[in-house]
């Protein structure tokens, strides 16, 4: 009686928040520090389709400075007769990539049942931005203790986005990396739209580290290198960029993959912007 109001002081998302964790979370995938400083870039096809496919991806953007390897084995596709990934046999060419070029993998799971096995495989789990509120996927991969890339939702809202990061701390993985890849706009144009306000937003509610994905946030490749540098300005941790020896041949997402020779371009741009702003690539 009395009261007419109440109003919460306390953030919901208690372990991700910088509320009782103000100093940032480095996350270590392999040999690499992500949100330590420095801004890391992961980079590769956006589904593994052949080993000399991902091998010569692999060097190419390991030549120009990626320090992760991406490629999807399970693909989420809009269709179900579009091209799903290569399953297993995808995951064992990651893991000889990586044998061969010294990059961690990042890969995506996308059901419960396969955590256990994708977990043999990869250096860090992706879940996918159409996965981001399967909660029971999101405690599992919490459980494996491998470090996890979260996807921001197709739709969602920062605090849901927090709060689905929420779901993996809880199981005692604090290794989470958010990932900003656009969000469902009336713009056609453009696949997505990529909220780069989410990128300071995030960083200042949280201390996970944020990175961004220009790819599937623009659906073009020519929009990519732009919004590298746009991630780079607005403090962003790093970037997971899809790049494919022959775009026009790819099995998915062949409009907004970069050839390997745009990608050493947009590095080159990147190393140049950096300096300025007080960023090391
Ligand atoms: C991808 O990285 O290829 C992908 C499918 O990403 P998202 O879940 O962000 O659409
Ligand atoms: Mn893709």
């Amino acid at each position: 009686p009395g009261v007419v109001d109440a109003v919460p002081v306390s953030k919901p998302f208690k372990l991700v928040g910088r509320e009782f964790h103000p100093e940032p979370t480095v996350v270590r995938v392999g040999d690499v520090d992500i949100g330590a400083g420095a801004f890391t870039v992961m980079a590769g096809p956006c589904s593994v389709e052949s080993e000399a496919q991902l091998m010569e991806t692999a060097e190419a953007v390991l030549a120009a400075g990626a320090r992760m390897l991406r490629g999807g084995a399970f693909k989420p596709r809009t269709s179900p007769y579009s091209f799903r990934g290569l399953g297993e046999e995808g995951l064992k060419l990651l893991a000889r990539a990586r044998e061969r070029y010294g990059l961690p993998v990042v890969t995506e799971v996308m059901n419960i049942e396969d955590v256990g096995l994708v977990s043999e495989y990869a250096d860090m789990l992706q879940i996918g931005a159409r996965n981001m509120q399967n909660y029971g996927l999101l405690e599992m991969a919490g459980r494996t203790g491998r470090p996890v890339l979260l996807k921001r939702g197709l739709s969602s809202t920062i605090e849901e986005w927090l709060l689905a990061a929420e779901y993996i701390l809880s199981q005692g993985n604090n290794d989470v990396v958010l990932c900003e890849r656009g969000i469902r706009t009336y713009e056609t144009y453009t696949r997505f739209t990529l909220d780069i306000s989410a990128v300071p937003l995030a960083r200042e509610l949280s201390h996970l580290p944020v990175v961004v994905d220009p790819s599937q946030a623009t659906g073009r490749w020519s929009l990519v290198a732009p919004m590298a540098a746009a991630a780079l300005a607005a403090e962003a941790d790093g970037l997971i960029v899809e790049v494919h020896p022959h775009p026009e041949h790819a099995l998915s997402d062949g409009a907004q993959s970069l050839t390997p020779k745009n990608f050493a371009a947009m590095m080159a741009r990147l190393r140049t912007l950096a300096e300025p702003l007080g960023r090391r690539i």
